[in-house]
């Protein structure tokens, strides 16, 4: 059994920044299920939001990230976030990110959408990469442990307190305990509940169905966000940031039909005005090929090669062909989970010794609707908050004594799985699940295409208990992995659908075409969903409003 103050599931950029908040004489291990810099923070292409602009100010990115998530976002939190932002993203530079530049040598920003400033700061069009790879070398720096390639399958859950985890090691084979007297889910999101998709395959929504399973509440689970442009068949997404330098969105007539729906903001509306346009533009005929076009040849060769390389790169390898030439056939697809582990602004879940930050965790800043560039700052605000509030919580904790209950009992789910004669394959169950959710839980919903998701769901479910793992042996068993994680996706997936069932209303990312208005008066509140037999049961919680009131 191995023992550590602090464990922390997950490596992208929440993961890393939490393990390096927590002062050095404390011993911080991480797990995660791919090596750290294969995590999806890496793929972050448009940039991270910080007003450090000359005349842009916190408070005018705080009412920005309000409005734009329909005021559904805590304010305390939010207000958090971005009066820390500034300092946060210089304590980046100094940890050695290669922000791109102004010609005066200052960090360059490019407008984003939803934002009344050009306040996202970019490494070109990978700016996650360059995050994850300087936090990665910090942690190195440190001698952090990093339990690399262990797949975490429950949460330790003795007298009341999160005490460790039990995960699988991927390499070796074979079940572990580690203990530890506080547990920091990083996890990332669930995009691969959908099957239009900009995620990594490897976001699987496991830290939520973690703690879900553990008795915390998952909060606003209804609210899926859904890029505007992401690449024909492939979902590959086309950053924001290819809008933010100047790109239109065209329709079959040749048409820049946003001016019809956000006239003054144009391409640069919130995302979820984006994607019911576009939306509404291919339902109605005026799509080409299921898809609109995203034109960026006007910026012309020079600009495209200098700011968007690998855009660029993605169109020419995946679509076949050069945007400098040819407009680029995209659409909307699942992007980010706004919902996840309740927490507060410190990362703290109602589960004493539990925390959670970065996407699967919900603070909730993002309310409604995230603004691109706020998701790569909360991992690390929150990341860097959480990792200094778990420190804290531990000053004077004493391990209690773990029973090996859990141990057993995941030991018993594993060889069910191993030894199960089938006759069904997980990758089978996983693709139904994400065209379902894809049909009926997209861009448009209804009572009666969420009713649908739901009886869907139920047939899933049933057919996920003859699971067959095909894979027998103990070493790189990504069968049996996949297995657990299609476990996660349905758990996580039937929050969603249940979450959108529940809410009458349209706002944000959530579009209920049988309700189409937002309603504040008996919807300016929190969905929060608990696990029970029969599946999630809904309560609400209010909204903390701060110095925005709803408009
Ligand atoms: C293509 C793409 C582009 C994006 N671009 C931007 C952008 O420009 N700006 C922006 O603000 N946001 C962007 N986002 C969103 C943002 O990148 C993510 O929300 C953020 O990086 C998530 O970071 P994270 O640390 O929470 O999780 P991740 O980086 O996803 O890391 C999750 C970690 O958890 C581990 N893990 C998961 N389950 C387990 C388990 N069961 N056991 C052990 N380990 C586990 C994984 O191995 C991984 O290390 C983008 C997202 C995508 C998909």
């Amino acid at each position: 059994m191995m023992t550590h103050d602090i464990l922390v599931v997950g490596a992208g950029l929440a993961g890393m920044r939490a393990a390096i908040a927590v002062p050095q004489d404390l011993n911080v291990a991480l797990l995660s299920k791919v090596h750290p810099v294969r995590s999806h923070s890496v793929a972050a292409q448009g940039g991270i939001n910080a007003a450090i602009g000359a005349d842009d100010s916190w408070e005018a990115h705080a009412y920005d990230t309000a409005k734009g998530g329909l005021y559904l976002g805590d304010q305390d939190a939010i207000e958090a976030m971005c009066k820390e932002a500034p300092q946060d993203i210089l304590e980046l530079e100094r940890m050695g990110v290669i922000f791109s530049r102004t010609p005066e040598g200052r960090i360059a920003q490019r407008p984003f959408g939803g934002a009344g400033y050009p306040r996202t700061c970019y490494a070109a069009d990978r700016t996650g990469h360059a995050l994850l790879h300087a936090m990665y070398e910090q942690l190195m720096k440190r001698r952090c442990k990093v339990y690399e390639e262990w797949y975490v399958t429950a949460l330790l859950v003795e007298q009341g307190r999160c005490c460790g985890v039990v995960a699988w090691d991927l390499i070796q084979g074979g079940l572990h305990t580690l203990r530890a007297k506080a547990v920091i889910l990083a996890t990332g999101g669930s995009g691969r509940v959908f099957s239009t998709s900009t995620n990594a395959v490897i976001n699987t929504g496991d830290g939520m169905a973690l703690a879900y399973r553990a008795g915390v509440a998952l909060e606003d689970m209804e609210f899926v966000q859904f890029h505007p442009t992401t690449l024909k068949d492939t979902g590959i997404l086309i950053t924001e940031g290819a809008r933010g330098e100047g790109g239109y969105l065209l329709n079959t007539l040749g048409e820049r039909f946003m001016k019809r729906y956000a006239p003054e903001q144009m391409e640069l509306a919130t995302r979820s005005t984006v994607s019911l346009a576009i939306g509404q533009e291919i339902q109605e005929g005026r799509g080409v090929d299921g898809c609109v076009l995203l034109d960026l040849r006007h910026l012309g060769r020079a600009k495209i090669l200098e700011r968007l390389p690998q855009i660029r790169e993605l169109a020419m390898e995946f679509a076949g062909l050069d945007p400098i030439e040819t407009p680029i056939p995209i659409r909307p697809g699942a992007h980010y989970q706004m919902g996840g582990v309740r927490t507060n602004a410190w990362g703290e879940t109602d589960l004493p010794g539990l925390f959670a930050a970065g996407e699967c965790a919900c603070v909730s800043v993002h309310g409604a609707n995230r603004l691109g560039g706020n998701s790569l700052l909360e991992t690390i605000v929150f990341g860097r908050r959480t990792g200094i509030k778990a420190a804290e919580s531990i000053r004077d904790a004493e391990l209690p004594p773990v029973s090996g209950a859990i141990l057993e009992c995941e030991e018993q789910r594993i060889s069910t799985l191993l030894s199960h004669p089938g006759p069904e394959r997980a990758w089978q169950i996983r693709d139904d699940l994400g065209k379902t959710m894809s049909l009926n839980l997209g861009i448009f919903r209804t009572k009666s295409s969420i009713q649908e998701a739901l009886n869907a769901l139920q047939a899933l479910k049933r057919r996920a208990q003859h699971l067959c793992v095909q894979d027998k042996g103990r070493i790189f068993n990504t069968d049996l992995i996949h297995a657990l994680e299609l476990q996660c996706l349905l758990e996580i997936a039937e929050t969603i659908v249940v979450g959108a069932l529940g809410r009458e209303e349209s706002r944000g990312a959530h579009y209920r075409g049988d309700f189409p208005a937002r309603n504040d008066k008996d919807w300016l509140r929190h969905s929060l969903s608990h696990r029970r037999p029969e599946g999630p049961q809904l309560t609400y919680a209010p909204v903390t409003i701060t110095r925005f009131p709803p408009a």
